[in-house]
């Protein structure tokens, strides 16, 4: 659970760690009880404000966000992620140091750094334990204790899909559960349990990782090692597959230029799925509602074994609404036991561009206060 920067608590800080701690420790109120922060506060004479970084296999998406959750300024730009982890780092730091100076001219200070990132994350040591092809050389890379030397601010590393969970929980469709199972239909399927209103990371990082639950043990073989996962079946990827072997969908898609692996080319085929479920194509809706009965197949397994009651799908995906939607409540009412369907919502995500920036920057502000709360408890 704990970063680079967590693992200095108790013992000596480096300086810049010090002093972000100590402006944060400033707001932090000395009475009991959960609720020890105060709700409004200057650190250092400055509004507190959060920087979070998505990355994807396209692009980063990086954001200011307030300390009431609100999303301050935004911008994306190209993640150059087949140049490896140098280079992907080095267009972090860009990002960052530009949002610090937004954060300036605002007369605000970033206090911290979330960096939302997909793949399984060593929470111990701040790095990326395993991530696919899709970010280059990027398994292995520490990615905390490089961006702190670079940028002299707490960084906190988080899973995407996990990022946009806690997003969830804190400003969007989660709001008021404690308990719910979070999935992002994206290019892949992601997906973070919220359990008792905390993330729920697993021992070595990978709780939640919806995409590989098996809906299917004589299936399609995964690249996790597994067989007939469901992220096979009905992420944007599988769905643009489906597409482009479907005669009665065929020219409806765009020609894909041969060894094409691109997200977004992924992620417009989707866009025009969805376009053609809109105005009446019946292939197009039977995509999709199987897509959805597909998750929901998923989704009642999962339920069975965390007991939520609230499942909360995102992604770029989920814009296609009932067509996925229904069919997949509907399957995860009809597989679930009857005494479980009836404490069951699914409620489409609130948050979908924004949500891994979102989350970043609630993960870094949720850390950094919690720490600073320990250190003031460690001076009592
Ligand atoms: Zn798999």
């Amino acid at each position: 659970m704990t970063g680079h920067f967590l693992e200095g608590i108790g013992g000596p800080l480096p300086k810049h760690i010090f002093v972000a701690l100590a402006a944060v420790c400033a707001n932090v109120d000395k009475g009991s009880g959960s609720e020890r922060r105060r709700e409004r506060g200057t650190v250092m004479g400055q509004r507190p404000v959060w920087i979070g970084v998505d990355v994807g296999g396209t692009k980063i998406a990086a954001g200011l966000v307030d300390d009431q959750g609100q999303l301050l300024h935004s911008t994306r730009s190209p993640s150059e992620a087949m140049a490896g982890r140098h280079a992907i780092l080095e267009r972090i730091t860009c990002v960052c140091e530009r949002m610090q100076q937004t954060a300036e001219d605002m007369g605000a200070a970033a206090q911290a750094l979330g960096i939302a990132s997909p793949g399984l994350i060593n929470y111990e040591e701040g790095s990326i334990r395993f991530a696919t092809s899709a970010l280059k050389d990027w398994t292995g890379t520490k990615v905390v204790s490089a961006l702190e030397d670079r940028l002299r601010l707490p960084v906190f590393l988080e899973n995407d899909a996990n990022a946009a969970a806690l997003a969830e929980s804190r400003m969007g469709a989660g709001l008021g559960h404690s308990d719910f199972l979070y999935i992002s239909i994206g290019t892949g399927i992601g997906g973070g349990l919220i359990l008792g209103r905390a993330l729920h990371r697993g021992i070595v990082g990978g709780a939640g990782n919806f995409g590989h639950v098996a809906i299917d043990r004589r299936g399609p073989r995964c690249y996790c090692g597994s067989r007939g996962c469901v992220e096979l079946y009905a992420s944007a990827k599988a769905l643009a597959a489906q597409m482009a072997s479907d005669p009665q969908l065929q020219h409806f898609v765009s020609r894909q230029k041969p060894d094409r692996q691109d997200s977004e080319e992924e992620r417009s085929e989707v866009r025009t799925l969805i376009a053609l479920a809109d105005e009446g194509n019946h292939r197009a809706r039977e995509l999709l509602a199987e897509a959805g009965r597909s998750i929901g197949v998923a989704a009642a397994s999962t339920i069975h074994v965390i007991n939520c009651g609230l499942v909360v799908v995102g992604g770029g995906v989920c814009h296609a609404g009932r067509w996925l939607m229904d069919p997949l409540e509907e399957t995860i009412k009809h597989s679930v036991s009857p005494a479980l369907a009836a404490h069951i919502a699914v409620k489409q995500a609130r948050h979908t561009e924004h949500a891994g920036v979102l989350g970043a920057a609630l993960v870094s502000r949720e850390k950094l206060y919690s720490a600073a709360v320990m250190q003031d408890q460690g001076d009592d």
